[in-house]
């Protein structure tokens, strides 16, 4: 059997690994997502393997670094099914439907440009009817904890990841061989997800490393710092912007906020979810609650956990538009969460200069966009094509993440029980995973990194 690192290899995005079985050449691919760092973009636009010849695809959970090319392998004539849980399923469907209509409006505006200069013509990886297209080959069967046979002779088996609504680590065997595959882990201290299960045994194992060199600050005291960030900018009738995520934490703020409404913590405010993304995704939590932490269960039974008398949900531009005639006391919740693109730029515009109003960053900010630089202190920054001033107190809250941190991810591999084989390490930065290396391998696993396109035998 062998394993092919077709991404995430010494970096975080792009995850995929591809599993063929040497004796009849069936094959298995776990993951298929977008390379989102800067440099490695352009491996996106390439397939080196043929694509008619994967069977199979089995999908971890529906972030974009893990399902975000599935419309190009389609369009590149992958011919197979796509297996999954039925909540990565729905999710993969509103973020890929996103995604595609980003590219595509992407493309048009690079396109124009390009004319006018004389320059060569961009290229679209895809657009939102390439992905209506690949909805076709879904097959969301997968169910935790039960095995299921694949044609070809694989059995695959999913256990909860406890990372995002629907993620799950796979194990793939045939043959009496078998690898596990980690997908994203969970943070254990998560309000909505259950949390993850552990693994038992394998020939092999490939672990996501994205937080192997910290830990996170406690989601009780994280909650807490929010609250009082909250608290303090309404002391001064200012009002509160949130970059954030749609998928995951989207959720777990308006959870939140719902809790400190009952709690009479909150005080008086108007709270906007101003997302449709976030919405939709919303929606498909509420649809699926028999996958959460099970003291969850009894509220959702009772209502929708994530809705609260101060929330409105606002849907189109206009609406939008209008919460800057709100002057004092609002929360408002939008995308995009590292302030890419998205309707939190307006929001911005019309608060980030005044110093009463509060940001208050609650996910990850990579290098080079404009949340990093706002955390990171710039006094000046360009929001859609004009200079402000951040005179608004920037806060960041660094224990709401999804992703296991150094010691769960110890904890969920000192689980398992590695035949002669490997710990392999993926989905993190190469200097990230160099230490943890360094630092699992004295528990007495042997330890390896394998790099982009590397082929692991086991
Ligand atoms: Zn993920
Ligand atoms: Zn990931």
């Amino acid at each position: 059997m062998i394993v092919k690192s077709l991404g995430a290899a010494k970096n975080v995005t792009g995850s995929c690994h591809l599993l063929t079985d040497e004796n009849d050449g069936s094959t298995v691919m776990v993951d298929f997502g977008l390379f989102q760092e800067r440099e490695f973009e352009e491996r996106n636009h390439t397939i080196d393997f043929d694509a008619k010849s994967i069977n199979y695809l089995i999908l971890t959970h529906a972030h974009i670094d893990h399902c975000g090319r599935i419309p190009f392998l389609i369009k590149n004539g992958f011919k197979g099914r796509i297996i999954c849980t039925k909540p990565t399923y729905q999710l993969a469907k509103v973020l890929l439907l996103d995604t595609g209509k980003i590219m595509s409006e992407n493309y048009k505006y690079e396109l124009k440009k390009a004319l006018r200069r004389n320059e060569e013509k961009p290229r679209l990886l895809y657009d939102e009817s390439d992905v209506l297209d690949s909805l076709d080959y879904f097959d969301p069967v997968l169910e935790y904890d039960k095995p299921y046979e694949l044609k070809n002779g694989f059995t695959v088996e999913a256990y909860d990841a406890g990372h995002i609504l629907g993620s799950c680590f796979v194990k793939i065997k045939k043959n009496g061989k078998s690898a596990i595959f980690s997908g994203d882990l969970g943070n254990k201290e998560k309000p909505i997800v259950r949390n993850f299960e552990y693994p038992d045994e394998a020939d092999i194992i490939y672990t996501e490393t994205t937080y192997g060199d910290r830990n996170h600050r406690s989601f009780k005291e994280s909650k807490e710092e929010f609250l009082a960030a909250i608290t303090e900018t309404f002391k001064n009738n200012g009002n509160v912007l949130i970059p954030s995520y749609a998928t995951e934490r989207a959720q777990d703020i308006l959870y939140m906020l719902r809790e400190f409404y009952e709690q009479g913590l909150l005080p008086k405010c108007k709270v906007f979810l101003d997302s449709p993304l976030a919405l939709n995704v919303t929606n498909i939590f509420i649809q699926n609650f028999s996958y959460f932490k099970e003291d969850n269960i009894p509220l959702f039974k009772k209502g929708d956990p994530f809705d609260f008398p101060y929330l409105s949900i606002v849907k189109d531009i206009e609406e939008s538009k209008n919460i800057n005639k709100v002057s004092e006391r609002a929360v408002i919740i939008a995308g995009s969460g590292m302030l890419h693109g998205g309707r939190i730029l307006h929001h911005l515009k019309h608060n980030i200069w005044k110093k009463e109003n509060a940001v208050i960053f609650v996910g990850y900010q990579a290098k080079g966009t404009l949340g990093r630089k706002i955390v990171e202190k710039e006094k000046k920054v360009r929001i859609l094509g004009e200079n402000f001033e951040v005179n608004a107190k920037i806060y960041t809250i660094n224990g709401f993440s999804s992703h296991a941190d150094k010691n769960e991810l110890t904890e969920w591999i000192s689980a398992v029980k590695i035949k002669p084989g490997k710990v392999c390490l993926v989905h993190g930065d190469e200097e990230v995973m160099n230490n943890y290396k360094a630092g699992l391998e004295k528990t007495g696993f042997a330890v390896y990194i394998p790099c982009y396109k590397e082929e692991i035998r086991f």
